[in-house]
């Protein structure tokens, strides 16, 4: 598989090095150069196989040339044989359309562990097959930090920095990424916004000597390699409730737009997806999109979902380029835009074909709690704040009523215990596995929002390539 930028400007890469590069040199992001697709036969095929064999199929495309799929296989196998739950991503029945995609079984307790579980693996690999070390930089609202750490810790081919917005965290998505004392992982509070944290990040990126000097790399969902991992869950609720004909739709709470951009991939691979609804909080950058067409920045607000507390959809223009037929100039020149103006226009006809798949919804901090408790109250799951905002999204979908809604349940509601007790007077219980989380020790340092002094604490605290 050949991976191109979507600004057109930056040298076509085998999947090893998109997998190493994660931005592309024009700021761009790397997609497949086409949709692998298999047929209903096909896909029939692999509604017998478990979570792993899946995987294995549904990646094995993406990464032709690179990986064997006899490794495939053994990475997958490796990456989710830990999970908390047999089925790793269970469904569960919430009424008569609508079921509950649990995808908080993995070690941090959040749907990123399903992706980067497995992109740590493959780091591995293809370091090993070419001997070569890489510092990782990543910027997080919350989740991804963690995932990102439990999947790199201790490699000895990676030192990983994470930069996190101070105070902006959850106690919980703290100490999970703070708490691991692994001498190759690096925390930085940083004190700004996620979105002042991801704009360093690209920073260190667009720094040609820098990214050389420490062979930079991301895990962040610009890099490819997350979303195809993350194309398999979608594969694995479609086959399981629609089989390979039958019509299914996601409800998706968003940030990056990464999660749901990987169900787009599913329906391009051939799975009967009929749409998507996604969720925003008080942080609506994309409900304003859909509405009107136009994507115009605002400042980002703390809301109960800090994982969605964004302003800007990296992920969305992987679709805006999809929507304009791969014109990578045209996506270059709409960044651009944005960039100058924090405002730009989707042309008509590219916003028709993506409001015919997606529809926006958004859930202000009063309204998620109602849903938690409404959700605990009708069927007694206890839902995470963000997981709810996907819930609330389903019911702008207007199918016929026995088209099956999946609502992806993004992270475990333990995570986000002050906000479960505000809605229903109860705090849920750490999975046995992270019980002692607040009692262990922290090591992080807090930086400003300089882009002068991170870079110089990366170089000064990363091994030498
Ligand atoms: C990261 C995250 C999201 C948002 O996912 P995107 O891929 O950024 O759209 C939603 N919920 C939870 C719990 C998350 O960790």
């Amino acid at each position: 598989m050949r991976y191109i930028s979507t600004r057109g400007r930056a040298p076509e890469l085998g999947f090893d090095d998109a997998l190493l590069a994660g931005l592309a040199t024009d700021g761009g992001l790397y997609v497949p150069s086409s949709w692998p697709r298999f047929s209903q036969t096909e896909w029939a095929a692999f509604a017998a196989l478990d979570y792993a064999g899946l995987a294995t199929k549904v990646i094995a495309p993406y990464v032709r040339g690179s990986v064997a799929e006899s490794s495939l296989l053994s990475i997958a196998k490796q990456a989710y044989g830990g999970f908390a739950h047999q089925a790793v991503a269970p469904l569960v029945q919430l009424d008569s359309q609508l079921w509950l995609m649990e995808l908080f079984h993995g070690p941090t307790l959040a749907f990123k562990d399903y992706a980067l579980q497995m992109v740590g693996l493959l780091f591995d690999h293809v370091l090993k097959a070419r001997g070569s070390r890489i510092t990782i930089v990543g910027a997080t609202s919350g989740d991804t930090g963690s995932a990102a750490i439990e999947a790199c810790k201790d490699r000895a081919a990676v030192d990983i920095f994470i930069l996190h917005p101070a105070g902006r965290v959850s106690e919980v998505q703290r100490r999970q990424m703070t708490t691991v004392q692994s001498s190759n992982v690096h925390n930085v509070a940083v004190q700004g916004s996620f979105d002042d944290c991801q704009n360093i990040v690209k920073a260190m990126f667009a720094d040609v000597e820098l990214r050389a000097d420490l062979n930079l790399s991301a895990v962040n969902s610009i890099n490819w390699a997350r979303i195809m991992a993350q194309i398999v869950y979608y594969a694995w609720a479609s086959l399981r409730l629609g089989s390979e004909y039958k019509p299914v739709a996601f409800a998706v709470p968003t940030g990056n737009f990464g999660n749901v951009f990987a169900g787009y991939v599913a329906k391009q691979m051939g799975l009967p997806i009929a749409k998507f609804a996604v969720g925003s909080n008080r942080n609506d950058i994309l409900t304003r999109y859909f509405e009107t067409g136009l994507m115009t920045a605002a400042d980002v607000v703390p809301s109960l979902s800090p994982s969605m507390d964004i302003q800007i959809s990296s992920n969305f223009e992987r679709l805006l380029f999809s929507a304009y037929n791969n014109d990578g100039v045209a996506v270059a020149n709409l960044m651009e835009r944005f960039k100058q103006s924090g405002e730009y226009a989707v042309d008509p006809a590219s916003h028709a074909r993506i409001m015919a798949l997606f529809a926006g919804d958004r859930s202000k901090d009063d309204v998620t709690k109602a849903t938690i408790k409404s959700v605990f109250a009708a069927t007694g799951q206890v839902v995470d704040p963000h997981t709810a905002i996907g819930i609330h999204a389903a019911r702008v979908l207007k199918g016929s009523p026995d088209m099956p809604i999946i609502a992806l349940g993004t992270a475990h509601p333990a995570k986000f215990p002050d906000a479960i007790e505000a809605a229903i007077g109860q705090r849920p219980a750490l999975p046995a596995h992270l019980a002692d989380l607040l009692q262990r020790h922290e090591r992080f340092t807090t930086l400003a929002n300089d882009l002068d002094q991170i870079k110089a604490y990366v170089r000064q605290h990363a091994r030498q390539i």
